[in-house]
């Protein structure tokens, strides 16, 4: 049992000044592992004192000062690989070969944002006239639960390379998660108050950074509806805002598709992070002349995605965060199936043997209509929704007929026709033929899918603010 009492203000562990606790549930069985003290107000105020503080000269460090923290980072993370991933399997039931290239690519956010501040001219002179770029000031970064250490790394290696301070609310879901990932970071020696983090309630301890005057920035990965919350509050004070919210992503199969390596590829990214993963693929776009190959290649690929034990190197699908999350993907199931879609694999309830635990069917709808609950909203769990299509016009009008635009895939064998599809697709991310990443690429959304981009250059210049010298 792991008791979690503290918080971490100004470079040490001080005892909470909240006093509710929780208990901490293991998703795959409903033990309680642990419990954790939430921060109120008083925390949260402490910590952007000490965050605002140390900006007074953070705020005035130079690249290599900033770059070497950044390297520090980068080991002190490195060196906790292993414990991080544990720990997300333990607390989240995130799936271990999935939870360990996440917390990698966490790690790497840390020189990968050392190479975007290296590269981007903080100075420029037009004429007469000095341009910088300067820290926007103390930024108060607030996390999802489906890919902590991940979430936490790069938003704090961006902030760090402009030369921000940070205020962290991460997910109280992820709080075992987020002490593994601070005890770690602590060991790069950080100028205190540089980082503070508090666990706590959205409610509470998010929306004491969002109103505080204090923090001029917040970056947000979470909810449209807590999104909206942070815009609209977040006026008050003028904050400049970030927003990572959700997503209903479209993947594209062209009539000219290998369906050997198509449908495997759909269901990865239909079913990554057990389907809580905001860039899923959940809408798979098929054209109506392949429509019955597909589903037959479905009901076979589909034999790969086991469910089970997520510390089981073999197992694809692990439980749902929470039973409340269970609860939620167990009722679109439901609509889907009152809506006149037609389940084709999985369907309600537990997987058999695993009643214990917050495990659903990954489940595959086909006879889909891309205007059903099913097709429009975000589900945030390993269901898939098979739409059918006539014309390439008409799979680009279907993927992009969504309030959301975070991500996209195309699968197809002429390249070209490929990219001329990914071209049209009204989303911050578009691949082709494979789920693939690169740390330098710009990650956000189109249209509810949020405001701003993460990752690299893109990511840094969220925290910057631009200031003209003129002589
Ligand atoms: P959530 O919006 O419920 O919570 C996110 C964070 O916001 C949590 O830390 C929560 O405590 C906090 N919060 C809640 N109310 C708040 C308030 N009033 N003020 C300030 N903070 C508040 O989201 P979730 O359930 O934790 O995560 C799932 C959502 O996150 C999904 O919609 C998913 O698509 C999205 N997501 C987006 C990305 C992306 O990069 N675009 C990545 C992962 C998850």
């Amino acid at each position: 049992m792991k008791t979690i009492t503290t918080h971490y203000i100004d470079g040490a562990f001080v005892q909470s000044h909240g006093r509710e606790v929780m208990d901490i549930v293991k998703p795959t069985n409903g033990q309680i592992i642990g419990r954790v003290t939430l921060a109120d107000e008083e925390d949260t105020r402490r910590a952007i004192a000490a965050a605002k503080r140390a900006f007074a000269s953070f705020g005035r460090s130079t690249k290599e000062e900033r770059a070497k923290i950044l390297r520090r980072l980068h080991e002190a993370a490195s060196a906790h690989l292993d414990d991080l991933t544990d720990a997300m399997v333990e607390e989240y039931g995130g799936i271990v070969q999935f939870a360990g290239l996440l917390v990698q690519s966490g790690i790497d956010a840390f020189l990968a944002s050392e190479k975007a501040l290296q590269e981007l001219p903080l100075t420029r002179s037009l004429g007469k006239t000095t341009v910088t770029l300067e820290p926007v000031g103390v930024a108060g970064l607030i996390t999802a639960w489906n890919a902590n250490a991940l979430f936490i790394c790069l938003k704090l290696a961006s902030a760090v390379a402009a030369g921000c301070t940070v205020v962290i609310k991460p997910s109280e879901l992820s709080s075992i998660q987020t002490r593994v990932l601070v005890e770690a970071l602590h060991e790069a020696d950080l100028p205190k108050g540089l980082l503070n983090v508090v666990t706590g309630l959205g409610n509470v301890v998010g929306a004491e950074l969002v109103r505080n005057p204090d923090v001029a920035k917040i970056s947000f990965t979470g909810s449209v509806a807590v999104g909206e919350t942070i815009m609209r509050d977040g006026a008050k004070t003028m904050k400049r805002v970030t927003l990572e919210l959700g997503g209903k992503s479209p993947t594209i199969l062209l009539d000219d598709a290998a369906l050997d390596k198509a449908i495997p590829s759909a269901l990865v990214m239909a079913f990554m992070n057990s389907g809580q993963a905001c860039a899923a693929g959940t809408r798979l776009l098929v054209p109506k002349n392949r429509l019955e190959e597909v589903k037959q290649g479905i009901r076979e690929a589909i034999l790969a995605f086991a469910v089970g034990d997520p510390a089981d190197p073999k197992t694809a699908v692990g439980p749902m965060v929470s039973q409340k999350q269970y609860e939620r993907i167990q009722s679109y199931i439901r609509k889907g199936i009152e809506e006149g879609a037609e389940v084709l694999v999985g369907g309600e309830g537990h997987p058999e043997g695993f009643e214990a635990g917050c495990f659903v069917k990954p489940t595959v709808f086909v006879n889909v209509k891309n205007d059903m609950t099913i097709a429009q909203e975000e589900i945030f769990g390993p269901v898939l929704a098979v739409i059918a299509y006539g014309s390439e016009d008409e799979a680009i009008r279907i993927a992009n007929d969504s309030k959301y635009g975070l991500h996209a895939a195309v699968l197809g064998t002429d390249l070209e026709r490929a990219r001329r599809v990914a071209s049209q697709i009204r989303a911050g991310r578009v691949v082709i033929n494979n789920m693939t990443d690169d740390p330098q690429a710009p990650w956000g959304g189109f249209k509810y899918s949020g405001v701003g981009r993460e990752y690299g250059r893109y990511g840094m210049e969220a925290f910057l603010e631009t200031r003209a010298i003129l002589e």
